[in-house]
């Protein structure tokens, strides 16, 4: 990412910058394992969280790098703020202006508020995900997550599972690992999986049994309601009965595939707890770590590429 000012969607991006990015991530996964991170090397520099959606690790991830490395960090809780009282984006892009802040990292419920949001104010504007359009530094961590474990990308089966036509991971996911040389297969019920899709060079199936088969990575993804207009899906029960993920269904994947879930997980309905929580098979709490590391990357490479004009 040399020189980027912002990192809005892996849309775009081409395998250097993407492994630049990843090698970093990875100088920094070390760091924070020895307890050496610099300290100081965002010192002077403000990070603004601005989270209009719900979040745990995407937004506590952020403000920990932040801090790691040394900017003074800030979350803006939206629903206290003027943004309740009616304040447009572009009144709060022009507030955050004044405020002369370095960073911002934009969570919104509408695909492309972030760009919109990045057109405006003088800051570096991160991604954290907006509408079901994009999550770029989940698709990075991802990627950093299956790159450490399985030694590379390219070539690697990846199947991503369950509820596609609402998952931003999904999106990342497909243009990152496409990128960067893996297949990707996708597994879901017609109704969550967009038509089209396949146009992203994705492989899709509506059966585990067909799905599974020689994946190396098995990616589950929760139902995501609050985006769904009702009746896409049978009961969770039933959902489980097909689509979910247990030790048997696993069995199908190569036997030393690996499991990953962005969270938060709904156990029970996408994915069982034994799966879960099998350190031997899953990934979930790595994919946790490395999301500490790929931040704290993508803030340093941003701030090198941008000085902000005063
Ligand atoms: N945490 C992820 C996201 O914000 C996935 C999810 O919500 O299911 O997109």
């Amino acid at each position: 990412m040399p020189h980027a000012r912002h990192l809005l969607a892996i849309e775009g991006m081409h395998p250097p910058q993407i492994t630049e990015l990843l090698d970093v991530a990875e100088a920094y996964a070390l760091l924070n394992r020895s307890g050496n991170a610099p300290r100081d090397l965002l010192r002077g520099k403000t990070l603004i969280n601005l989270f209009f959606e719900d979040s745990t690790r995407t937004r506590t991830s952020f403000e920990l790098a932040g801090k790691r490395i040394g900017a003074d960090v800030i979350n803006m809780a939206v629903s206290a703020s003027s943004v309740s009282k009616g304040e447009t984006l572009l009144d709060t892009a022009a507030t955050l202006n004044a405020m002369q802040c370095d960073l911002l990292v934009v969570r919104h419920g509408q695909s492309g508020a972030p760009a919109l949001l990045a057109q405006k104010v003088d800051a570096s504007v991160i991604n954290a995900g907006d509408g079901t359009h994009e999550h770029p530094t989940q698709a990075l961590l991802d990627a950093l997550t299956i790159r450490r474990r399985k030694g590379r990308l390219e070539g690697l089966i990846v199947a991503i599972c369950g509820d596609i036509a609402h998952s931003r991971v999904a999106r990342s996911n497909i243009l990152l690992l496409s990128t960067l040389g893996a297949r990707v297969r996708l597994i879901g019920p017609p109704t969550l999986i967009p038509a089209e899709i396949e146009q992203l060079g994705v492989t899709v199936f509506h059966s585990m049994e067909q799905g599974l088969p020689g994946t190396d990575i098995v990616m589950m993804l929760r139902l995501q309601r609050e985006r769904m207009v009702s009746g896409l899906v049978p009961s969770a029960r039933e959902f489980f009965r097909r689509y979910g993920l247990d030790h048997a269904r696993l069995a199908l994947a190569k036997p030393d595939a690996l499991v990953m879930h962005p969270g938060p997980m709904n156990r029970g309905v996408e994915i069982d707890s034994a799966v879960a929580d099998d350190p031997e098979r899953s990934l979930i709490r790595e994919q946790v770590e490395m999301g500490v590391a790929v931040r704290m990357a993508v803030l340093d490479l941003l701030s090198r590429g941008h000085s902000r004009n005063v």
